[in-house]
């Protein structure tokens, strides 16, 4: 067997992008492996040449972290394979590239269900794994780590990990993994939904560093995860609301009301503009609550009670499929719409993917809301996972003069998210775009620290180059 090889540019460029709109990439060669031993000659090709190697799952990410700007790229998408699906265990074991998608459809004749995906199902599961993804049931159910029961991992070494939850953790400020060492780093990743750099707590599981690795500790194959029995029937209900001061209440007495919820989502008047080619039902100058519960009465006397309360303008209700199928498109299509927007324009998007404390919201919420009336001059959007107090608030700079301005306002948002005990990737990780903003959180030292842990697992310093830190690190 031999690696498929692509060195022509024109085949490469569609690996040259991911959902960011990222500019820079530039490659020489992909490489697209059909198995271990090809990826094994592949990576031990490229760390013979000193070449650097960026790791290519289903492109969908959206802090550039699988656009290289030199070297190879490797893709797992020819890693599609399904291993296995355990009914009575509840789990499976996948490829590093199957679909998100297609791994939603195999398991629903089995009565099973895997929850953390992200709103694109077009993600893999090894690029769910490399950026801890969420998604929109994470609300309920967690991210994807709570679900990664054992990881094979190929180094750039040629050597294997294969390591399952509970086989390894933190002892006396040191994860042994046995081929090499790593020192626990001083910071630690705050207790809430976070995918900035590597994860950093005290007794974790070794498994945890591997997890929102971003491509730069090793090249994940295959993914074991955990699954849970298939979703009870539910509801989607849009409620649309004309006072957002609201919303933070509205969401905490939802949050109380519901027995069964799975999953609450906030879209502003601004993001809802982005819906309504698709959607023109939706009032003029509304913003929205998103919520999916059970399809019982109870739940749906309970929803009418809020609207009432609130006043709500109107509402949109999916229980029959046809409509819940609907609204899940409601749901799917901002980001895309906002995305392809962005592309259309050739403007990289100033997007924040911050989450506070869920004490800490609603004085998070009402710093965003002041921000937005004070920069009336600039179109800005705030949509996301309520839930789970992880907002996108999105800047849509019209020139560099706003451009300069808009990273100044994201750098005040991060330094009040982090006074409040946040993060500055709840989700997205941080890719080659975003290390400003870890080094706010984690400091000079922090990322000095994890660039030591990278060099345990890639003494070459080949792989994933500039990816959550940047690569001059390494030479420190
Ligand atoms: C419309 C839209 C909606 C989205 N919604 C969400 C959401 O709700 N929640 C969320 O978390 N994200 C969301 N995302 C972002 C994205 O879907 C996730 O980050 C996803 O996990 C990326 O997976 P991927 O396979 O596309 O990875 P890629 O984009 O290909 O790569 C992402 C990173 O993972 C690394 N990587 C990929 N595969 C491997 C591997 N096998 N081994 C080692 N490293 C690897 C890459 O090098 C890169 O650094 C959304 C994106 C879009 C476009």
């Amino acid at each position: 067997m031999t690696v498929t090889i692509k060195d022509d540019r024109q085949e490469i460029l569609s690996y040259l992008e991911d959902a960011s709109n990222f500019k820079g990439g530039d490659a020489e060669r992909l490489y697209i492996p059909d198995s271990e031993e090809e990826l094994m000659s592949a990576v031990s090709e490229c760390a013979g040449r000193g070449t650097f190697v960026t790791v290519s799952g289903g492109g969908t990410g959206t802090v550039g972290g699988r656009v290289p700007r030199e070297g190879a790229i490797i893709s797992l998408e020819k890693f599609n394979r399904i291993l296995d699906i355990e009914k009575e265990k509840k789990k499976a074991v996948l490829q590093a590239g199957v679909v998100i998608k297609d791994f939603l459809n195999a398991i629903e004749p089995y009565g099973l269900f895997y929850p953390p995906f992200p709103t694109e199902r077009t993600a893999f599961i090894g690029g769910n794994a490399a950026t801890n993804a969420s998604g929109e049931y994470s609300f309920r159910f967690g991210p994807t780590r709570r679900y990664v029961k054992r990881i094979r991992m190929v180094l750039t070494t040629g050597k294997v990990l294969d390591i399952s939850r509970g086989s390894l953790s933190e002892k006396n400020g040191i994860i042994d993994y046995g081929l090499f060492q790593i020192d626990l780093p001083s910071y630690r990743t705050p207790c809430i939904k976070c995918s900035a750099g590597y994860f950093a707590q005290e007794g974790m599981d070794g498994i945890d560093l591997l997890i929102g690795s971003e491509g730069t500790l090793g090249i994940i194959t295959e993914v074991e995860v955990s699954l849970i029995d298939a979703l009870p029937p539910r509801a989607i209900t849009i409620l649309f609301f004309r006072e957002e001061e609201k919303v933070p209440d509205i969401v905490r007495v939802m949050k109380k009301s519901f027995r069964e919820l799975y999953s609450l989502e906030f879209f502003d008047a601004g993001s809802l503009q982005f819906l309504k080619k698709d959607f023109p039902e939706i009032p003029e100058g509304a913003c929205a609550v998103y919520v999916e519960t059970a399809a019982d009465a109870e739940h749906m006397e309970k929803l009418a009670e809020i609207a009432e309360r609130y006043d709500s303008a109107d509402a949109l209700v999916g229980e029959d499929k046809k409509n819940y199928e609907k609204l899940i498109d409601f749901r799917h299509r901002l980001p895309e719409n906002i995305n392809a927007y962005f592309k259309k324009i050739g403007l990289v998007k100033v997007a924040m993917d911050i989450a506070v404390p869920e004490d800490k919201f609603p004085e998070m919420y009402r710093f965003y809301k002041d921000t937005m009336k004070r920069e009336k001059g600039m179109h800005t959007i705030l949509f996301g996972h309520i839930g789970e107090n992880h907002l996108h608030f999105n800047l849509f700079p019209a020139d560099e003069k706003q451009k300069v301005h808009a990273v100044e306002i994201y750098e005040t948002c991060v330094g009040k998210a982090l006074s409040l005990g946040g993060t500055v990737a709840a989700e997205h990780g941080i890719g080659k775009i975003k290390h400003k903003w870890l080094k706010i959180m984690y400091g000079e030292k922090g990322l000095k620290e994890m660039a030591r842990i990278k060099k345990a697992f890639d003494p070459y310093c080949i792989l994933g180059p500039d990816n959550i830190f940047p690569k001059e690190l390494m030479s420190m």
